[in-house]
């Protein structure tokens, strides 16, 4: 799976899928038994800025019908998904396997049944963040981009929520953590979770982990979990 973000701050991005288990799912793994060896997922970055023709590179201006904030330019956000899949979008067997997303808080909602669609069905995944007052309406319009929102709050910038939606697809490919089992929707996890000490001292008082869980009866064990749920 590719994906590919296009954001006036990429850098801000890199950080975060460059870390933990998003950064290994990027790298070939190296180990014997190792199931799923190559890499599992590659993240791409593209930042309209480069793409701008304009004096200092703007990429916005002013709403046209007036109103506060300023909007995206669509030519240097269409540059760069021409840049990112232009060249696969003309094959009509690999166009089906690309996703443009646009995000925008007033887009589907987003969850775990999306997340799961698109780890199925597509090879490249391109993300638009938007910043200011959002992004010129002619970009979804051309790229038949599907808007969508990661929850009802409205934040500064679409980075965060293209950053949710890469992390969410990417737990549902296998290989990407650990053991796919991980995976809380698929198996019974308990919504309190404990690892040692069993006994916790904090400020004189002790905390001690729920007797069910350190008795190492399965059959109650799950029981307790579901409970818990
Ligand atoms: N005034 C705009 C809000 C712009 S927020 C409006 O009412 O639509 C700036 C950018 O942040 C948006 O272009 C979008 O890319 C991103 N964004 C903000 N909140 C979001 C959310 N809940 N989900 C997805 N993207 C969001």
């Amino acid at each position: 799976m590719q994906f590919h973000v296009i954001t006036l701050f990429p850098e801000v991005c890199e950080a975060y899928t460059s870390s933990s288990i998003l950064g290994r799912a990027q790298k070939t793994e190296k180990g014997k038994g190792a199931k799923h060896r190559g890499k599992k997922i590659e993240v791409k970055y593209y930042n309209p800025r480069e793409f701008s023709k304009e004096k200092h590179n703007k990429v916005d201006d002013r709403p046209y019908g007036g109103g506060p904030g300023m909007v995206m330019h669509a030519l240097p956000i269409l540059k760069a998904w021409e840049k990112a899949v232009g060249r696969k979008a003309k094959s009509i067997k690999l166009k089906a396997k690309i996703k443009t997303l646009l995000m925008s808080p007033r887009g589907k909602k987003f969850d775990t049944a999306m997340a799961k669609e698109l780890a199925g069905k597509y090879e490249h995944i391109v993300l638009i963040s938007g910043r200011y007052e959002g992004i010129d309406s002619r970009v979804t319009q051309i790229l038949k981009a599907e808007e969508v929102s990661v929850g009802d709050y409205v934040l500064t910038g679409g980075e965060l929520p293209a950053l949710s939606i890469i992390d969410s697809v990417s737990r549902q490919i296998p290989g990407v953590l650990g053991s796919f089992d991980s995976r809380e929707e698929e198996r019974v996890s308990s919504g309190e979770m404990y690892t040692r000490p069993e006994v916790l001292e904090y400020k004189k008082k002790k905390y001690t982990v729920p007797s069910v869980l350190v008795g190492g009866n399965h059959a109650e064990i799950e029981k307790y979990k579901t409970e818990q749920k």
